[in-house]
């Protein structure tokens, strides 16, 4: 276990900037997050922290030393990826003492450490197979345990579960959150899924174009994101953004909701909106529609509930409301996140 600092890392490809000064400060045994779109330099990122690609500029400290120019072997990092290269002639066992036997461990105690990795991940199982033996959530099982058993003091994950199916992959998240949990290893897990980020992460960093847009917890990130870009990010549907009074305005699709009768609350948004479709999601509906005051072609988004949706209709014309607390507004310009006071309204 240990802390993780990042100061002010670049890495550049030419004229290019795949990471382009990223500061974190990652406390030990904590889980944190990165999310981010394809290329906005996840992954190399986490190659600068495990040693396996020089930053450009910048520092890299684990347990408050200074790594940056040290080989990844020196480092303690254990880095897991989305493909598991486990050995296929190996069993389960050897592949996970595989890393302690090129340290030269001897075997008594190489075995003493197999044993307790495998009745820490459940795979007791397992260990006389042979990786061709084993579904994807199996192999990725041994992987972490093959990662594990080294006592790393930092772990990386980069995409780990993505080739897992829908299913398998839920399953998976829970269970390497638990481990964690278990083990308390301080833990970076770089993903582009949402679900797996807001679910897993203490903290969660959202990156784009080579830099941390915002850091914190999930229900910080979701419910104040500092920027359009996050807000955009975020949520599944995203954050309803419309530009009014000169600013953008921000609320999420399940604060949108059909006018009830009688009056309005205090500071209430109301918006005439032509409902285009409903979507069938299982607990709820999504509602496409057009907004249809203000100026240019709004679309907006709402998630509603069954009885508040039986009784709307494609095609109709309805006044939504969003609560005045819900709203958040953000800078036409620059995209940043303005203050309510100075955000004036007009309905
Ligand atoms: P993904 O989720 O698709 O894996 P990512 O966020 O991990 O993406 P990176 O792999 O870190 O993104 O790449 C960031 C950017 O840097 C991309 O535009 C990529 O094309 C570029 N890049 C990465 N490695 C190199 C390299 N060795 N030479 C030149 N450009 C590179």
């Amino acid at each position: 276990m240990a802390t993780l600092e990042l100061r002010g890392i670049k890495k550049r490809f030419g004229d290019f900037y795949a990471v382009d000064g990223v500061d974190l400060m990652i406390a030990e045994g904590e889980f944190l997050a990165i999310l981010g779109p394809s290329g906005c330099g996840k992954t190399t990122l986490m190659r600068m922290i495990a040693g396996l690609e020089p930053p450009s500029a910048g520092e890299v400290l684990i347990g408050g030393v200074p790594v940056t120019h040290l080989p990844p072997r020196a480092r303690n990092v254990s880095m897991v990826f989305q493909s598991y290269a486990l050995y296929p002639h190996m069993s389960v066992a050897e592949n996970i003492a595989f890393p302690l036997k090129a340290r030269g461990m001897p075997k008594s105690e190489r075995d003493t450490k197999v044993k307790w990795v495998v009745g820490l991940m459940g795979i007791e199982g397992l260990v006389k197979r042979k990786p061709g033996r084993l579904s994807g959530g199996e192999k990725q099982k041994v992987a972490l345990a093959r990662s594990l058993v080294r006592d790393p003091s930092l772990f990386i994950f980069d995409e780990p579960l993505s080739s897992l199916d829908a299913q398998v992959r839920a399953m998976a998240r829970g269970e390497l959150r638990q481990l964690h949990d278990r083990t308390g290893v301080t833990t970076v897990y770089v993903t582009h899924d949402q679900l797996e980020a807001l679910g897993m992460g203490d903290r969660v960093a959202i990156m784009n174009r080579g830099q941390v847009r915002q850091l914190g917890t999930p229900q910080e990130l979701y419910d104040d994101p500092a920027d359009t870009f996050v807000a955009a990010f975020l949520g599944s549907p995203p954050m309803n953004l419309i530009e009014r009074d000169n600013r953008i305005i921000g609320f999420r699709p399940e604060y949108l909701q059909p006018r009830a009768d009688g009056s309005l609350a205090q500071g209430a948004l109301v918006f005439k909106v032509r409902i285009m479709q409903l979507e069938f999601l299982g607990s709820e509906w999504l509602i496409y529609g057009v907004l249809e005051d203000g100026d240019g072609e709004n679309r907006l988004l709402a998630k509603v509930d069954q009885p508040v949706a039986s009784k709307l209709r494609s095609g109709e014309s309805r006044d939504f409301v969003v609560e005045r607390s819900c709203l958040r507004f953000f800078d036409k310009t620059t995209g940043l996140r303005i203050a309510p006071s100075a955000a004036k309204l007009t309905q």
